[in-house]
């Protein structure tokens, strides 16, 4: 018996070292990628239900490892968080979503209004001269601020209100607005609506899964709506993947749809056709 424990600490310690080499691993890897630019920023479609057209697009990233192929942000994001990479990887992304929608809405007649909208996680939030490096990047590619968002999180927005308020307003000041993300989620979503000025609430999409079986969601969802046409917000809804949770979505009052439904989150070239057979239909 003695044997058989000794042995099965020798596996833990092990599966500790593994566990602790994968991460050191990543954290490596992560700086290599950053310096070689390595990242890739996918875009899915949100239409507009008023008139069923592409009228935004999320920026979402992606790494194209040289070994390990596309990389979803699950895998990387919070790492890059802990160790604070979450800066330089979010510069790029900012950078090129921004590059990208002002040369969309430049050169493409379909997309000539199109929105853009960039996650900022906690970090990269209250990172020292967020406000001054989005109001660079608008200035670089010459994209104007009106066809920016910025999603955030409420937890990113609790932690310390006071500053968040501060960058919040520098970023109203520049005319770019913020989008609350994963609404419904966290423990204090109705104050934070009244302390913070949000443009957009965007529904969680646990509110949509099971949207269609159970009353209490719609009921959910209808007050969201009811909440947000008070403080004059729009309501995008997350996570449609079905054609009976759109018609939902539609009939309670969201004002935008975005989920596997309608598309996912698309390479450039794939979301301008999606954009323009859209258009067609
Ligand atoms: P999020 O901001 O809530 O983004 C929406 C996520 O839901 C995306 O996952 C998207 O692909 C997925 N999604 C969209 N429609 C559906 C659907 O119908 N069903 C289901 N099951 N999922 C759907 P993704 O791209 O894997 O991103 C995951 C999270 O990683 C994001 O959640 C966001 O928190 C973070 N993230 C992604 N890109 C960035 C970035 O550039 N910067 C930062 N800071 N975070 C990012
Ligand atoms: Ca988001
Ligand atoms: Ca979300
Ligand atoms: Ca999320």
């Amino acid at each position: 018996a003695k044997d058989s424990g000794k042995g099965c600490g020798a596996t833990f310690d092990q599966a500790m070292r593994d566990r602790v080499t994968e991460r050191l691993d990543l954290e490596f890897d992560l700086r290599r990628a950053v310096e070689e630019g390595e990242f890739e920023v996918f875009y899915q479609p949100i239409m507009s239900l008023s008139d069923n057209r592409v009228a935004k697009a999320e920026a979402l990233v992606r790494w194209n490892h040289p070994t390990r192929g596309i990389l979803p942000p699950t895998l990387f994001i919070p790492v890059a968080e802990e160790t604070g990479a979450i800066e330089e990887v979010g510069a790029q992304v900012l950078d090129e979503a921004v590059r990208q929608a002002a040369h969309w809405r430049r050169n493409d007649r379909t997309l000539s209004e199109l929105k853009i909208s960039v996650n900022l996680s906690p970090r990269q939030l209250t990172s020292e001269g967020i406000v001054d490096q989005v109001a660079r990047t608008l200035h670089k590619h010459q994209l104007p601020p009106e066809a920016l968002a910025l999603e955030i999180t409420e937890s990113a927005s609790m932690d310390n209100v006071g500053l968040v308020q501060e960058i919040m307003d520098g970023f109203a000041e520049l005319g770019v607005s913020v989008h609350l993300d994963d609404f419904g989620t966290g423990y204090s979503s109705l104050s934070i609506l009244h302390s913070l000025p949000f443009s957009t609430i965007k529904l969680d999409r646990s509110f949509i899964n099971n949207l269609v079986e159970e009353v209490e969601s719609a009921t959910t969802i209808w007050a969201v709506v009811m909440i947000a046409q008070a403080g004059r917000l729009e309501v995008v809804a997350e996570g449609i993947e079905t054609h009976d949770q759109l018609a939902k979505i539609r009939e309670l009052g969201c004002d935008y749809g975005q989920g596997y439904y309608i598309s996912r989150p698309l390479p450039p070239h794939e979301f301008e056709a999606f954009c323009r057979t859209k258009l067609d239909e």
